[in-house]
C-alpha cells in the first residue's frame, strides 16, 4: 500500500480540475466558429464548404436580404469555414463549452442587405459582396478610367448583364464582356 501511494505521489496529477477549474486548450484547437457580422460580405463560401451543413444561407428577394445562419449543434469543428472565408469574418476560437438550455440556443442568425439591378429593379447579390469585388478589381490594378464601367457592371443583376452584353463593347468596354456570361 506504501509503496503504492509513494509511485502516485511520484507521478502527481493525472487529471485536471476541470470544471471547478479552467483547462488551457493546446495552440491550433479547433473550439466554437465566431462570427464576425461587420467583416461578412454573404458569400456563401462558407456554406458551400461545411460538409455538415452547419451553415446555411437563404435569400429572400421580396424583403432584399440575405440570411447566414449557423447551428452549433450540427458543427463537427472542421474549420473549412474559416480556411474558406475571404475575410475572417469566422474564425474558430478556443471556446468548447457549448451546452445549451435550449436548442434555439445554438442558433446564430444574421441579415446582409441585397443590392437592386440599376436596369430592372429586382434584388439580386448582397451589397456587400459586389463592394468587395470592386475592391478587390481595383486592389489588383484595375484602370483608373475602367472603375466606372465595372461599377455599373457589377450593378447588373445576371440576366440584364446578360442582355446587355451584346452592346459591351460600346457600352461598357471589356468589363462588359468579360462579367457579361457571369451568373
Ligand atoms: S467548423 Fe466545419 S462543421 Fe463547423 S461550421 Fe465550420 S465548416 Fe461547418
Ligand atoms: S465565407 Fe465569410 S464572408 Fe462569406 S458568407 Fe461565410 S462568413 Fe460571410
Amino acid at each position: 500500500m506504501l509503496k503504492l501511494l509513494r509511485k502516485a505521489l511520484q507521478v502527481g496529477e493525472a487529471t485536471v480540475a476541470y470544471p471547478f477549474k479552467p483547462v488551457e486548450v493546446a495552440p491550433g484547437f479547433r473550439g466554437k466558429p465566431v462570427y464576425d457580422f461587420s467583416r461578412c460580405i454573404a458569400c456563401g463560401a462558407c456554406a458551400t464548404a461545411c460538409p455538415p451543413n452547419a451553415i446555411t444561407m437563404d435569400c429572400d428577394v421580396e424583403r432584399g436580404v440575405k440570411s447566414w445562419n449557423i447551428n452549433y449543434g450540427r458543427c463537427i469543428f472542421c474549420g473549412r469555414c474559416d480556411e474558406v472565408c475571404p475575410t475572417g469574418a469566422i474564425v474558430l476560437s478556443a471556446e468548447f463549452e457549448l451546452a445549451a438550455a435550449s436548442k434555439e440556443d445554438l442558433y446564430c442568425r444574421a441579415e446582409l442587405k441585397l443590392c437592386k439591378c440599376i436596369s430592372c429593379g429586382a434584388y439580386f447579390a448582397p451589397c456587400r459582396e459586389l463592394e468587395y469585388v470592386l475592391a478587390s478589381l481595383k486592389q489588383a490594378g484595375l484602370p483608373e478610367s475602367g472603375h466606372e464601367g465595372w461599377e455599373q457592371i457589377l450593378k447588373l443583376c445576371p440576366k440584364c448583364r446578360r442582355r446587355k452584353a451584346g452592346s459591351a463593347a460600346g457600352t461598357f468596354g471589356r468589363a462588359g464582356k468579360v462579367l457579361g456570361g457571369r451568373r
